[in-house]
């Protein structure tokens, strides 16, 4: 029987009790069917939802471009009660479960934009002669010193442009509640493995960081070279007033 309001409107919210219950009985559920979900957890109960940097300027960016606050708001809290109760990260794609209250849980997916190559390109000429920061990265850690270069336009975070999505809830054509959670979601996996973030804006991280100290070890050759012909210009002078 067809229902005038969505048992999910703003007029019925669940708690967050009922949400988490809900939630890990999906999970349960889907278990005996044989498939594995992956929940987001959230440990922060209040301010910021991520502990990362990395994963805290993910919100920011997307509470930059947000219109819908009072969404987001409400995505934050379905994160923090485990209504995330799976999300997967691919290439220029996340694809997501947010339980609500109905038995069922919502299917989100979010697509992201790939990287351009022009792009990439300029984030790893500008990553060149800094092997500290790349090892660091190398190390699954995202160095802060390196934060202008991936939050800047055209870094690593994705522009309103490059990000669109869908919801299986009657909501969806506006960012709806499921799809604000989803997205901190992503925030919270970027803090467990800021390699997700490259693999969301299609980069594959190892050739990324290859790429850049092989470059890096490129330049610092070329600038050795260039010590030496200004030693032999130096010793060329000497030469020249041993002669005078
Ligand atoms: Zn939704």
């Amino acid at each position: 029987m067809s229902r005038y309001w969505d048992d999910d409107t703003i007029y019925s919210q669940p708690s967050a009790e009922e949400l988490r219950a809900k939630a890990n009985e999906s999970v349960r559920r889907a278990g005996k069917k044989g498939q594995s979900y992956e929940p987001v957890t959230c440990r922060s109960r209040r301010g910021e939802i991520c502990e990362s940097w990395w994963g805290q300027a993910w919100c920011e960016n997307l509470e930059k471009y947000a219109d819908y606050a009072s969404r987001l708001d409400r995505g934050k809290g379905y994160v923090r009660s485990g209504a995330v109760i799976d999300l997967q990260i691919s290439s220029g794609r996340v694809e997501a479960k947010v339980q609500g209250r109905r038995k069922t849980p919502y299917k989100v997916e979010i697509r992201i934009g790939r990287l351009k190559e022009e792009d990439c390109q300029r984030i790893i000429d500008r990553c060149t002669s800094r092997i500290e920061s790349l090892e660091t990265l190398a190390n699954g850690d995202f160095p802060e010193e390196l934060k202008d270069i991936f939050t800047e336009r055209g870094g690593l975070f994705p522009s309103p442009n490059e990000i669109s999505f869908s919801c299986s809830c009657p909501d969806w054509a506006m960012m709806c509640k499921h799809v604000a959670a989803v997205m901190y979601g992503i925030g919270l996996r970027f803090d467990n493995n800021p390699f997700y973030f490259f693999t969301l804006r299609g980069i594959d991280p190892d050739r990324f960081i290859g790429v850049a100290l092989q470059n890096s070890v490129e330049k610092m050759l070329a600038n050795a070279d260039k010590g030496s012909d200004r030693i032999i210009d130096e010793g060329s002078i000497t030469e020249l007033f041993g002669v005078l």
